[in-house]
């Protein structure tokens, strides 16, 4: 905790505390009753602002794949003002941004379909990403065509590999996405389709492999 971090997004050092809550055991992660007398490992919690680019962290304590396992405990779902807020948010986007069967809606950590779902509802195209095989599980039994995988590049790698089309993975605004570009005056809407039917095929392929 004395060493000087780094920004994980732009290297700058991170010198400001946003607020700074000691020791915490995993949130989400609950102990078995038959362990209740032994102290859980504690990490520290301490969320800083980077001064350059404004983006808040904390420190990797822990490994992402300890804390999304197959037994995550938090479900969206759980709480119907959330939903509420969802279905909301829904329908206001799919109206402003038009919307329809020709689009595809990808969120990144898409925890058991709480906000896809309402897409679903409305006929559009969704592919979640979301670690955790118990949560992905609820989401997929919801209609919610879901990745059980951490966003990264395999989804691209999948893509470029099976050679049916070509997409680059970018990072647009600090954040991972993947890119699709269009320099062949040939290409037409047809194509577009093609490649979204392609995300599409490769989630559900890992949809059934993951069962
Ligand atoms: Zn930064």
């Amino acid at each position: 905790m004395t060493k000087s971090p780094t920004c994980r997004h732009c290297g700058a050092p991170l010198t400001r505390t946003l607020v700074d809550l000691g020791l915490s055991p995993l949130a989400n992660s609950y102990v078995g009753i038959e362990h209740r007398d032994i102290d859980c490992p504690r990490y520290p919690l301490h969320a800083r602002v980077c001064d350059t680019c404004f983006l808040v962290q904390i420190e990797d304590a822990v490994p992402a794949s300890e804390i999304f396992s197959t037994e995550y405990a938090y479900f969206s779902s759980y709480s119907d003002s959330w939903l509420a807020h969802c279905q909301a948010y829904v329908d206001e986007i799919s109206t402003r941004l038009s919307l329809s069967a020709d689009d595809l809606v990808i969120e990144i950590a898409s925890n058991d379909g709480y906000l896809l779902q309402y897409f679903v509802e409305r006929g559009i195209p969704v592919l979640g990403v979301e670690p955790s095989a118990n949560v992905a599980a609820a989401a997929q039994e919801k209609g919610v065509n879901t990745r059980v995988d951490f966003f990264s590049n395999a989804l691209a790698e999948t893509l470029v590999a099976e050679g049916r089309c070509y997409m680059s993975p970018t990072t647009l605004d600090g954040r991972y996405a993947l890119r699709v570009c269009i320099i062949n005056f040939r290409t037409q809407r047809e194509d577009i389709d093609f490649l979204v039917d392609e995300v599409l095929r490769i989630g559900r392929d890992a949809e059934g492999s993951t069962g």
